[in-house]
């Protein structure tokens, strides 16, 4: 069986600049894959390819070995793909419910959208903030509300933008026990993050971007110690 995701040799430009050269990346089912690197590597971009929100210069997506590098964001959706925004897409004046239910509506479980949206809430740790219009909350529960919409699509393949940014520790210990139990599910998450912590502790590979190129990948015990990486990302 070929991987869940394989981006091959994606390349994005923006006005002549690289912003992504010759990037390959895989996620398995049942994996935390981490994705890491300075502002502006080439994080979101990825994401965005992978997504099908932008057409790569040059490169291949697939799911399931299949090339889906033509396909449109809704049709990715439909085949269990998953992501969250760095700059968050929370309907401001919605309640938490119903940012889920907006969501859930357009997911395979739309016909039990409510119970879903409910479902993915108590998991969450939002029953309490509910009724919450979303532009009321603190950003690390806005963040959570962000995945919860993810969630409800019952993904596949999570695609999550830097989602425990603005969350304290306590919060980022629940967050990690979420990741966990997803891959245990079978879900393959792809991670971006800045808290190093959290990486290390939670992904089975890392990724380490560098300005648009692949300069590491690995376990996080090697990646924590190789040279390339501390010297483009730690600045060390
Ligand atoms: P990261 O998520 O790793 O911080 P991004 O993918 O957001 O990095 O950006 C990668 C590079 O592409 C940066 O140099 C950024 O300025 C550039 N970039 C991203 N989106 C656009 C865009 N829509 N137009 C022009 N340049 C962009
Ligand atoms: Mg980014």
């Amino acid at each position: 069986m070929p991987p869940l995701l394989q981006a091959e040799g994606i390349t994005v430009a923006f006005g002549g600049r690289r912003a992504l050269d010759r990037v390959s990346l895989t996620a398995e089912a049942g994996r935390v894959t981490g994705l890491i690197g300075p502002n502006g590597a080439g994080k979101s971009t990825l994401f965005d390819t992978v997504s099908g929100l932008r057409r790569p210069q040059a490169g291949r997506v697939r799911l399931d070995g299949r090339d889906i590098t033509r396909e449109g964001p809704a049709r990715r959706a439909r085949r269990g793909l998953s992501r969250t925004f760095q700059h968050l897409e929370l309907f401001g004046r919605l309640s938490v419910r119903d940012n889920l239910l907006v969501a859930a509506e357009l997911g395979p479980r739309r016909r039990h959208a409510a119970r879903t949206a409910d479902e993915v809430m108590d998991r969450l740790g939002l029953a309490d903030t509910a009724e919450a219009p979303a532009d009321a909350l603190p950003t690390g529960i806005a963040r959570l509300v962000e995945v919860g919409r993810a969630l409800v699509q019952d993904p596949r393949l999570l695609l999550l933008d830097e989602p425990a940014a603005g969350q304290d520790a306590e919060e980022t210990e629940r967050f990690a026990d979420l990741l966990r139990s997803l891959a245990a599910e079978g879900t393959a998450v792809v991670l971006v993050e800045h808290d190093m912590s959290l990486v290390m502790a939670v992904c089975d590979d890392v990724y380490v971007l560098d300005l648009g190129q692949v300069v590491a990948c690995g376990p996080p015990a090697e990646i924590q110690q190789n040279e390339t990486v501390l010297a483009a990302y730690l600045g060390e």
